[in-house]
């Protein structure tokens, strides 16, 4: 099978959230189970390139040019090369007076909409023009979701009509509601015609990128089943729900795997003491280093984490509130987080000074790798009391490092974490603690239920840890579901 990503994001390089390391974790899958993949980014200014070891000078020379008509002008893009994990990955450095990709920084930029339509015709171009033929192409969120429209519209008599489309919704609160001045730019607007491919449901004066996405895609894929049942509702769809519902039949969720060769405690290169699941007492130098290096005290506490994006998705006011009820309910607390919201980072910075004389707390506003390996291995704990959550990448993560997750049940985190003492699953599988309501109460009953079995009930907290640890959540059997919808869709392999 022949794969070609087209993301806005792949770790190590461009990473923004989970969306970087499912591109890159699932292309390393596939890659390792044989099949060729290749994966077409924008090249941002802002990228860690030092992160593929390639010299930059190297990477720069190693490239060709592509050109395409966008709002009847022709625009100028070098695609670059470079290896990262064993797969050919391709850069996209458009040349224009806009710098599209040169403004350090990712997202967030009034143009986003024109960003990524220079982004989508030129990944296609570029295939076109070096005679790659793809069995399948895989675009995740809105950001490539021009790429589908283009295959089938203006490609569809091309030689790239045989090559099949899988798009993958990640967040669905991100649709790319833009204007109609995007098929203008791409040349779109006399060939995407009726308002149902691409027209916004709730807003007819808006254009959805998302939404032609999801239609013009042979298959659609969202990161776990029960955020794919969700998505279909009026409660949860943000008024993608009734075209989800419309092409049900070829939209199914299939949950993220964990890169494991990052994400590991036994080799772990950026954790102080390796430890595994016979050697988990070293888990707890972990922890003493991890409080040495926060100035925090040295007590018989357990600590819970939080690690991630600090918005509203994630619940910001049931974060502080856990906070506050942990330090006052004999806990510690860690919270890694950044956000790109100014109100949100005032709200936590308010509240880093308010607690910056407590030796019970530490808060780091910033994004942080290498702290984050830390806090994996370091916390008893990790809370996601998320609104929504697609799929979740932390709740995992933590389990290999036998920290034990308390989420709400929602989206991924239902699919991943069952409760130690409510759930219909059998004792074994249980490995973490979750609520249901999306309210202060819950978090700290949830909270209160973790720290007694921590404190009262140490052998069960133990094997909750062990379960977790045991669970393989790699990405080896998710990669399988993915290759099987593309060979349903390809008839290949
Ligand atoms: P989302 O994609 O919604 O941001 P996920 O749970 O799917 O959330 O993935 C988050 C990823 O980003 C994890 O790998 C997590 O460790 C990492 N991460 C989030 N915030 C930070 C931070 N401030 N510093 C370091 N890593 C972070």
């Amino acid at each position: 099978m022949y794969v070609v990503m087209i993301a806005s994001e792949c770790a190590p390089v461009s990473k923004v959230g989970g969306l970087a390391d499912v591109v890159d974790g699932l292309s390393r899958e596939l890659a390792n189970k044989g099949h060729k993949v290749e994966v077409i980014l924008p090249y941002y200014d802002c990228m860690n390139l030092s992160t593929i070891g390639a010299a930059i000078n190297d990477f720069q020379n190693n490239s060709v040019q592509v050109s395409v008509q966008c709002n009847g002008k022709q625009l100028l893009s070098t695609v670059h090369s470079a290896v990262i994990h064993d797969n050919e990955c391709f850069f996209i450095k458009p040349h224009s007076q806009e710098r599209y990709f040169d403004r350090g920084i990712y997202y967030g930029q009034r143009d986003d909409d024109e960003r990524f339509t220079v982004f989508c015709l030129s990944a296609v171009e570029f295939l076109s023009e070096t005679g790659r033929r793809p069995d399948v192409i895989h675009c995740h969120d809105w950001q490539s979701a021009l790429v589908p429209v283009l295959l089938k519209t203006k490609h569809r008599h091309s030689a790239l009509s045989q090559t099949k489309t899988c798009y993958t919704i990640h967040n669905i609160w991100h649709q790319g509601k833009t204007s109609e001045k995007v098929l203008k730019m791409a040349d779109l607007e006399q060939v995407v015609t009726g308002k149902d491919s691409i027209v916004d449901d709730s807003d007819h004066a808006y254009i959805n990128l998302m939404k032609g996405g999801i239609t013009y895609s042979d298959i659609i894929t969202t990161v776990s089943p029960k955020y794919a049942s969700e998505t279909m509702t009026n409660q949860m769809g943000e008024g993608m729900q009734k075209t989800l519902s419309k092409y049900s039949d070829k939209y199914t969720g299939i949950i993220n795997g964990v890169d494991y060769d990052s994400w590991s405690p036994a080799t772990d290169k950026l954790i102080p003491f390796n430890y595994d699941i016979d050697s988990i007492e070293d888990k707890y130098k972990n922890k003493e280093h991890m409080r040495k290096k926060m100035s925090m005290k040295q007590d018989f506490k357990p600590i819970v984490s939080v690690v991630g994006r600090l918005d509203m998705q994630k619940g910001v006011h049931l974060i502080r509130h856990a906070l506050l009820y942990s330090l006052n309910n004999g806990m510690q607390f860690v919270l890694l987080g950044s956000s790109p919201d100014k109100e949100i980072d005032i709200y936590f910075h308010h509240l880093k000074h308010y607690l910056k004389d407590n030796h019970d707390c530490h808060i780091h506003l910033s994004h942080d790798e290498e702290l984050a390996h830390l806090i994996y291995a370091g916390a008893d704990m990790i809370l996601i009391p998320s609104l929504f959550e697609p799929c979740g990448l932390t709740q995992m993560i933590a389990m290999r490092y036998g920290t034990v997750p308390v989420v709400r049940n929602t989206g991924g985190l239902s699919d991943t974490v069952f409760d130690a003492e409510v759930s219909v699953k059998p004792v074994t599988d249980r490995n973490g603690f979750s609520f249901d309501d999306f309210s202060y109460d819950a978090v700290s009953l949830a909270l209160k239920r973790a720290s007694m079995t921590w404190h009262e009930k140490p052998h069960t907290f133990r094997e909750i840890m062990l379960t977790g640890m045991r669970t393989d959540y790699s990405w080896g059997a998710s990669a399988d579901k993915y290759l099987s919808l593309y060979n349903r869709i390809s008839g290949k392999w």
